[in-house]
């Protein structure tokens, strides 16, 4: 016998009494991955739009993503504490001009409290699979606790979760201690101990004054020098603190401030370059105020434009690596022994311990290799074979209601990624709503549409400073396409994800079940 009904495993929109999101084997609307800035702060915009239908599954035991898991020692953001936070919940009481790691870890700890996220998280739960299933059209994500499904699914991921160790002949032989900045080891001493340092990247610029003082010795292997500017950080004291709880709008006004002040930076990084002359010149005075040593200093300058790479905030790295007990060797690591770390130079130094600076494997996640979307394709073998592309920095064409969090062209070399984040959380709801309104069960971007998308952006990107700057950084690819960094304003970049954009995407209808469809099955099976 024949049943007409349509799609009769879908709960309703919204759950209000739906308080424990621990069951494996639930359907969900939607499924968030991750718990940092992108995966609460998703969370929070589905509570604030009416839809508790969720469940957001972390690996770890807290929330924090990035600034939960890098404990380094001065591990520091480099976009101001007032512009580093939603939007929607200021914080008035950050202690400093640049936020603190704990600082801001503590407060997404309070976001996650104070929109009551908490009970919609399920910690402690790693995703190891995600599939598109054609037959039910819904995601199925596969934990080794169970399984979840759900019509959407978002990766919030982070783009710079997973830490890169460079492949080092004789890595495996080091007897002593040996770590990457984003796995700290707190268990290790360092006090007087000889340490090596591979990197100079914004993590190893933070932490290298911070072991300095401890270390007997410390080698810093500098493959290429980055450009460092005045930090200009200060203490934000309790009076200020106490007016920026009592007036809010003067927090608004230094948000705004801070925001409209790299916002009109970003011509600089894209086209002009007389900006770039300008922030060029501010590096090299800094250079010049810090290291006298006019040969330390050639050393010290980049052989690349500014902007290429990312802009390093610091007033303590140049009088650190000064230091006498700081040697800096101006070349990689060419091999590693079980006592000792020799550099590009053929000089073998003993050292006791290796710290990896070496950054954040971006364009190769390994995640993406989790998710495999319609007929079969692995996102991961997907973007190996074509390049790391999605419509809008966030769906991918043949990945159905696949929501990628800071997804390829959405980084910024000038501005808070909270701003990129609230521009999809935005997009993802008017999603969800479309669906409704078009009774239809997913969105997949059309082919075309997202190939013209992306011929543009890489258009654009070609003329910035990040592609032409004369660097090579994690910003590129393989083949030497930018797939990370947003090529244009965050204004635009919030206009242009303002309103889904339904025409641009294939609907799929809802499945038309029979009685002996899968979704019936489902469905009788009390789904
Ligand atoms: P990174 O900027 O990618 O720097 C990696 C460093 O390791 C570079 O100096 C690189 O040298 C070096 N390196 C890589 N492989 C090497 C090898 N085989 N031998 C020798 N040197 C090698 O990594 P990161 O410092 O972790 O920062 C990554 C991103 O995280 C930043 O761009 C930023 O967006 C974010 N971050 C932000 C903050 C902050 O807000 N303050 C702090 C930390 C991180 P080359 O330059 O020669 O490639």
């Amino acid at each position: 016998m024949r049943i007409r009904e349509i799609l009769p495993i879908r709960g309703p929109s919204v759950f209000p009494c739906r308080t424990l999101a621990t069951v494996p084997g639930t359907h969900y609307r939607v499924v968030i991955i991750g718990t940092g800035f992108a995966g609460v702060g998703m969370a929070i915009a589905l509570r604030r739009a009416g839809i508790h239908d969720f469940v957001v599954l972390e690996r770890a035991e807290t929330v924090g993503g990035v600034w939960r898991d890098n404990v380094y020692p001065g591990c520091q953001c480099d976009i101001p504490s007032h512009l580093y936070s939603y939007s929607f919940a200021p914080k008035a009481d950050w202690t400093r001009s640049y936020p603190l790691r704990e600082e801001i870890w503590r407060y997404l700890e309070d976001c996650t409290d104070q929109f009551d996220i908490r009970r919609s998280i399920r910690f402690n739960t790693t995703v190891t699979a995600a599939h598109w299933d054609e037959d039910f059209r819904r995601w199925r994500i596969e934990t080794p606790d169970g399984e979840w499904t759900a019509d959407a699914l978002v990766a919030g991921v982070g783009a710079l979760s997973e830490p890169s160790l460079p492949d080092i002949p004789g890595i495996e032989s080091f007897e002593g201690p040996m770590f990457h900045s984003a796995t700290w080891r707190h268990d290790v001493d360092l006090g007087g101990r000889n340490a090596a340092v591979v990197g100079t990247g914004s993590s190893a610029i933070q932490f290298v004054p911070r072991i300095q003082p401890l270390v007997k010795r410390l080698v810093v292997f500098q493959r290429t020098p980055p450009w460092v500017v005045p930090q200009m950080d200060a203490a934000i004291g309790p009076e200020w603190q106490q007016r920026y709880a009592r007036h809010p709008w003067m927090q608004r006004l230094v948000r705004l401030w801070q925001y409209w002040s790299r916002e009109v930076t970003v011509s600089g990084w894209t086209r002009m370059s007389f900006l770039r002359h300008l922030a060029r010149r501010m590096a090299t005075k800094h250079l010049e105020k810090q290291v006298p040593d006019p040969e330390l200093r050639r050393r010290l300058t980049p052989p690349y434009e500014i902007g290429c790479k990312r802009i390093l905030l610091s007033d303590a790295w140049y009088p650190a690596i000064q230091q006498p007990n700081v040697e800096l060797v101006e070349t990689g690591v060419s091999e590693i022994r079980p006592g000792a770390v020799v550099g590009a130079d053929g000089v073998e130094r003993e050292v006791d311990a290796i710290i990896f600076g070496t950054g954040f494997r971006v364009t190769t996640h390994p995640g993406f290799d989790h998710i495999v979307g319609r007929n079969g394709v692995n996102l991961g073998d997907h973007w190996r074979e074509k390049g790391m592309e999605a419509y809008l920095g966030t769906t991918v064409a043949g990945f159905p209601n696949l929501f990628l969090m800071t997804g390829p062209n959405t980084g910024l070399g000038h501005s808070s990624i909270v701003f990129v984040l609230e521009s999809q959380f935005a997009y993802v709801l008017g999603a969800l709503r479309a669906m409704e309104e078009r009774r239809v069960a997913a969105f997949d971007p059309k082919p075309a549409v997202q190939t013209a998308y992306n011929a543009e952006i890489q258009r654009r990107i070609t003329k910035s400073v990040w592609n032409s700057g004369g660097c090579s950084s994690w910003y590129l690819d393989a083949r030497g396409c930018n797939p990370t960094l947003w090529p244009g304003s965050t204004v635009e970049f919030r206009l242009r994800l303002r309103k889904f954009d339904a025409d641009s995407y294939e609907s799929i209808e809802r499945r038309q079940v029979t009685a002996d469809s899968p979704a019936t099955v489902a469905a009788t099976a009390g789904d």
